[in-house]
């Protein structure tokens, strides 16, 4: 089967579009059928089986609202997904082949390696592509064990979502999106396009045109955008969908950036620019190499003395003189604080080695 799932490369993105869930064939062909006005969407979402936090809530449609997906490639042309969360889910979709040509795997299964497992074993040997969402919780390797599950069974077409982390805290948005993580899968895995759900990380529709246009600057390879016909009338997630007329509106207005460019100009400023980046690396590099030094110093005068490693008045005069300084000189609070507490830690875990080197710890 033709290769589906491509890094971008300045060429186009994956455009996936669709109701949250599969609610009634009205509903799913009509929302279809205005998604299709846009020619930038390429495949159509819907689930189908959904997983619910509580019991009691609408769970999906189930199996007929396969025929629905399959009426949507007849009449639209547009390719189709649904999320699969057990074998059986994975069971009854090859038996409606003609009606899906994507899965998805939803966050929640992410997160259990049992059951990836399990999908990755009735996948063995079939030819579809793939969609791995991140799990709920920020573990990378949990992400990557999941893609490498699927590639071991033999899929060769697979996508990773980056559809944000549950976020242990009150946020505006409902799952706080990781960008250095997705950043990260796209190292460890560079041929596998990173594609961005805008709207589970947004839960509200009025962030959506936001995250999405930040993940297109970041050089992510598509977008997977809720869309339903009638929004307020969903039977889950309706906070989040937004009708297709809005959706297409979202689309003509991203601005689409170049992960790089020809222009001779260009490419020679950014090499400078660049090269002075390098150069304050290694300087920033030498000077906490200096720092461990004199924290080493300090650490054997302490053990001589036998004085705490740790000095609170210290360490509170350090992050509020510093904190000032970083300010004045342009500096995020949260950053100069975030950074003294990673070399402070290191300090620490030195100081510790030199008063503890005669023993197992
Ligand atoms: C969904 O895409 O509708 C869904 C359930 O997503 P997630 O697994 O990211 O919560
Ligand atoms: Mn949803």
């Amino acid at each position: 089967m033709k290769q589906i799932f491509k890094t971008r490369n300045n060429g186009e993105l994956i455009i996936i579009a669709g109701p949250c869930s599969a609610e009634s064939e009205d509903q799913v062909i009509d929302t279809a059928k205005e998604i299709a006005r846009s020619d930038k969407v390429n495949i159509f979402r819907a689930g189908i089986w959904k997983p619910r936090t509580k019991p009691g809530n609408f769970e999906g449609i189930g199996e007929i609202g396969l025929d629905w997906l399959k009426k949507v490639k007849q009449i639209t042309g547009l390719l189709t997904t649904t999320e699969a969360a057990t074998p059986e889910h994975i069971e009854t979709i090859l038996k409606y082949r003609d009606a899906v040509d994507i899965i998805w795997i939803g966050a929640r299964t992410t997160a259990n390696p049992f059951s990836v497992q399990a999908l990755a074993d009735v996948l063995t040997g079939v030819d579809i592509p793939v969609m791995v969402k991140n799990p709920l919780n920020p573990d990378i390797k949990l992400w990557a064990g999941a893609i490498e599950r699927f590639a071991k069974a033999g899929i060769k077409d697979i996508a990773a979502v980056h559809r944000g982390f549950y976020p242990f805290q009150d946020t505006n948005l409902r799952n706080l999106p990781k960008w250095e993580l997705a950043i990260e899968i796209k190292s460890i895995f560079p041929k596998i396009p990173i594609i961005n759900d805008p709207s589970h990380i947004s839960g509200n529709r009025k962030y959506i045109a936001e995250i999405a246009q930040k993940a297109l600057d970041l050089n992510f390879d598509g977008l997977m955008i809720e869309t339903h016909i009638n929004p307020s009338a969903a039977l889950s997630d309706s906070n989040q969908q937004i009708t297709p007329k809005t959706l297409i509106k979202l689309l003509d207005n991203l601005q689409i950036r170049k992960a790089s460019s020809n222009n001779s100009e260009f490419s020679e400023l950014l090499e400078r620019y660049r090269e002075q980046i390098d150069s304050i690396d290694y300087q920033l590099l030498e000077l906490i190499s200096k720092r461990m030094k004199i924290v080493k110093n300090i650490g054997e005068y302490k053990l001589k003395n036998n004085v705490t490693i740790f000095q609170l008045k210290r360490w509170l005069d350090i992050t509020l003189t510093r904190k000032e300084f970083g300010r004045s000189i342009g500096l995020d609070e949260q950053f100069v604080k975030k950074l003294l507490s990673l070399v402070h830690r290191e300090s620490i875990r030195k100081q510790s080695e030199i008063m503890n080197k005669n023993k197992l710890t």
